[in-house]
């Protein structure tokens, strides 16, 4: 959990910049400030989907995702090569000098990478952080706020559906409704249940509203970023 909600350490006044860091790895066995990642983006902008939409946020796109979703809209984060490595220590600052309540950690697939390091620097910064995940990989890191988006391509690992906050399925067909509920049924009683068209699929709305007007547990999440015309 954060420990210092006014900011950074004030040690951390004299990181080395970004560019200096190279490709130092990530890892529990070093201290935070050792570590980067594989970044395609980060970003100060507004939570777009989901529990949190509307909520400013900042924004850690790690690189790399092996799931494979046809209908993937960042599927140059796919390819972790050809994106930088990024010092934790650059990104813990650039989310704690944007303001943002709170972090997001999204991909990609943010979980092939051990995400501890980062989450122990966005924790000492005051952050707290949210994960996006597919829950295809192995766990890592403390996170304060798990949303699960489950995908049939590479389904989630049992270890993740203790912990999932948030349970956000993209829709195309009716088979992905089906595809909600056997997910759910394996998410404890707490989880927020979600269903999101797909963006580029409008037919899946009518099906969503239908079946959100039959099972009130579940609400719909919209990608309100793509309306608002921000990343
Ligand atoms: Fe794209 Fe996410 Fe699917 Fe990976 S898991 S292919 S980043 S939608």
């Amino acid at each position: 959990m954060p420990s210092d909600p006014e900011g950074l350490p004030p040690e951390t006044a004299h990181m080395p910049s970004e560019s200096a860091h190279g490709s130092l790895p990530s890892g529990k066995d070093r201290h935070w400030k050792e570590t980067s990642y594989p970044v395609m983006e980060h970003f100060h902008t507004i939570q777009g989907e989901g529990v949190h939409t509307g909520q400013a946020a900042y924004f850690i796109r790690l690189a790399g995702c092996d799931v494979g979703c046809w209908w993937c809209d960042v599927k140059e984060s796919w390819d972790e090569s050809i994106h930088p490595h990024i010092a934790t220590v650059d990104l813990v600052r650039a989310a704690a000098d944007s303001g943002a309540g709170f972090t997001v950690i999204t991909g990609g697939e943010p979980l092939l990478h051990d995400l501890s390091a980062l989450c122990e620097g966005l924790h000492e910064a005051g952050l707290r952080i949210h994960l996006e995940t597919s829950g295809s990989s192995p766990m890592s890191g403390d996170i304060d706020w798990v949303t699960l988006s489950p995908k049939r391509f590479k389904e989630p690992l049992d270890e993740v559906f203790p912990l999932v906050d948030e349970l956000k399925v993209v829709v195309l067909t009716r088979k992905d409704l089906q595809y909600a509920e056997k997910n759910a049924a394996r998410c404890p009683a707490r989880t927020r249940k979600m269903l999101q068209p797909e963006w580029d699929t409008p037919a899946s709305i009518p099906l969503i509203v239908d079946y959100v007007k039959a099972h009130p547990e579940w609400t719909i999440s919209l990608q309100t970023h793509k309306y608002l015309n921000v990343p």
